[in-house]
């Protein structure tokens, strides 16, 4: 299998953050799965590289997940890597209950290392994931184009995209721009 077709992952979790400031807009909960293929320079989590680093994902965590983004003043749930796209088993069960509970009233902010055309031409479970996506920030960290203080990304390859209007678009529309 090519690396780029590991889906699945091996059903870890690196960390959870039931009140992050910084992964998106408002204080968000964060899940970090574990495992990633695009091994960047200077990746921010190498530790979550590892895809059997941390806990075994189980309804225990979902629930923990779920109940961390009910207060009113959580805005939203952001999934962060490893990679998001090598773990739908994880995080296609996560987006599919957070709906279920939340309707549309939060956010679902998605880090990945993917671009964004590449995700939408897919037609399994990565499309299904992308699907119920509000914000999507794209592409692997390129050390030589990294800048500091750049909003929710690190390196100017990256961006940061409105992934309903895309959508519905049939292009890329960028939700916040350099
Ligand atoms: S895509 Fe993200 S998590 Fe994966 S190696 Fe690159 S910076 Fe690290």
């Amino acid at each position: 299998m090519k690396w780029l077709d590991i889906t699945h992952g091996q059903g870890h979790v690196a960390k959870i953050e039931s009140q992050s400031f910084v992964d998106g807009e408002g204080v968000r909960c964060s899940l970090y799965v574990s495992g990633c293929p695009f091994a960047c320079k200077n990746c921010y989590n190498v530790v979550a590289q590892n895809f059997k680093y941390g806990e075994s994902f189980n309804q225990d965590i979902l629930e923990e997940v779920m109940e961390a983004c009910e207060p009113n003043y959580i805005s939203g749930l952001s999934i962060l890597g490893g990679e998001p796209f090598c773990n739908v088993d994880i995080t296609l069960q996560c987006v599919q209950k957070f709906r279920l509970r939340f309707g549309k009233t939060k956010s679902i902010w998605v880090w990945t290392g993917f671009l964004f055309e590449y995700l939408v031409q897919d037609t399994g479970e990565r499309s299904s994931l992308l699907k119920h996506i509000d914000i999507l920030i794209d592409g692997p960290f390129i050390n030589h184009l990294y800048k500091p203080n750049l909003p929710y990304k690190g390196s100017l390859n990256q961006r940061i995209i409105d992934v309903q209007t895309s959508l519905k678009q049939q292009r890329v529309c960028e939700y916040i721009r350099d």
